[in-house]
């Protein structure tokens, strides 16, 4: 039984959509570069939605970070896949006690939750959920306060993570109610990553009139990953054959996922660290076409550079990728004279819920993939 919290009520104070008065350190600034936020939850802020937290989606490389970091705490010792969850958790727990967020300290990013409504705090704009919904945050785990309790399963194949916690969400930040048609994990899963395939269809559809009847080239890395293989068939769907897409992928029954759906002209297993080795396996895959655009989807640092040199001159090279660092792209495009736009893949846009979900509907092997891996 939830009992209602108390108000914060400072008639002065002008009402804040960005969660400014749970900024610790430093006071009173935005929540995601703030070192520490507020998670004190026997009282709200005006505009705060309450959350009963039931799953964390963490971000993949997020995941992918503790693990290693877990692996190398054990030294030469084997560390069995059980002992690297709890130590994930572990980390978890660790980096929301000292932050009030679960925002990695190495990689910076966070992930997004599933939660159950408990108090809509007066403020907000109009709200499509009411107490008792369900819904899934479309904002960073790494600047929503976030309080665990108790860490109940690690799925370490999602990234998912089932906790008992409290959450709060600001009046700006965006949210899904969860659709009835599809499996919750599933749904989390893919809204996870929802920035991307909608922003995949502008830039093809750009690419293709800037084309001229030449087939557009498009490299994904990562490819036979959640959002790798959602950017693929987004790729395909919007340019048909006017497009020639090309996944790369290191894990080799993910390449293999990848080409039965179909959905790639070509399929090469390549390290995307390796940048020497992917461009040879692109222009192979290509007869020697350089790419329109790249979408770099691992979940691993330094593949900026694979990205890069695929790129073909005034191409684009789009980094979803969290473990992406900007000084490694800007200075690396430089070193080899490439004249390309680097893009930040931006985790929002205009009704990417619906996009990535729509996707879902309409793509039946894809949905069995995702239920299969995530669901
Ligand atoms: P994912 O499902 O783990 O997919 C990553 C894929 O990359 C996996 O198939 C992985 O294979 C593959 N990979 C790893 N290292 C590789 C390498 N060296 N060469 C080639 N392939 C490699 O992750 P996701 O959920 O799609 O997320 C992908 C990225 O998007 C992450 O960096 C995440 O942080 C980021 N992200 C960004 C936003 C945003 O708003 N921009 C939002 C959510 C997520 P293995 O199975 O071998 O690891």
């Amino acid at each position: 039984m939830h009992a209602p919290r108390a108000l914060v009520q400072d008639s002065h104070a002008p009402l804040d959509p960005f969660g400014t008065a749970r900024a610790l350190d430093p006071r009173g600034g935005l929540p995601q570069p703030a070192r520490r936020v507020d998670s004190d939850f026997s009282r709200l802020f005006p505009g705060e939605m309450l959350l009963a937290v039931e799953t964390l989606n963490v971000d993949a490389a997020s995941f992918r970070q503790m693990e290693d970091a877990a692996r190398r705490a054990a030294g030469g010792a084997a560390l069995s896949d059980e002992a690297c969850d709890e130590a994930v958790a572990r980390q978890v727990q660790a980096t929301v006690l000292e932050r009030g967020k679960q925002h990695n300290p190495v990689t910076g990013s966070g992930g997004m939750l599933l939660g159950r409504v408990l108090q809509l705090a007066p403020g907000r704009g109009e709200d499509v959920a009411a107490v008792g919904d369900r819904v899934a945050t479309l904002v960073s785990l790494s600047l929503t306060p976030l309080r665990i309790d108790r860490v109940k399963a690690v799925r370490r194949a999602s990234a998912q993570i089932d906790v008992d916690g409290e959450a709060v969400l600001f009046a700006s930040g965006a949210y899904a109610r969860l659709p009835s048609d599809m499996p919750e994990r599933l749904a989390l899963a893919v809204l996870d990553v929802a920035g991307a395939a909608p922003q995949v269809a502008r830039l093809v559809e750009r690419a293709g009139a800037a084309a001229q009847g030449r087939r557009t080239v498009v490299v994904v890395l990562g490819a036979g990953g959640k959002s790798g293989v959602l950017c693929a068939a987004e790729a395909r769907r919007t340019g048909g054959d006017r497009v020639r897409v090309v996944g790369v992928e290191r894990f080799a029954p993910y390449a293999d996922d990848l080409r039965a759906l179909g959905v790639c002209d070509a399929v090469a297993v390549a390290d995307a660290t390796d940048p020497v080795a992917v461009r040879s396996a692109v222009l192979e895959a290509t007869s020697g076409v350089e790419a329109d655009l790249v979408f770099s989807c691992v979940n691993v640092p330094d593949a900026e550079m694979s990205a890069i040199l695929v790129t073909r001159d005034r191409g684009t090279a789009y980094f979803f990728a969290m473990s992406t660092s900007f000084t490694k792209a800007a200075l690396g495009a430089e070193g080899v004279g490439k004249d390309i736009d680097l893009m930040i893949g931006n985790g929002f846009a205009h009704r990417h819920a619906e996009h990535s979900l729509a996707m879902m509907r309409a793509m039946p092997a894809i949905r069995a993939l995702f239920e299969r891996r995530y669901g």
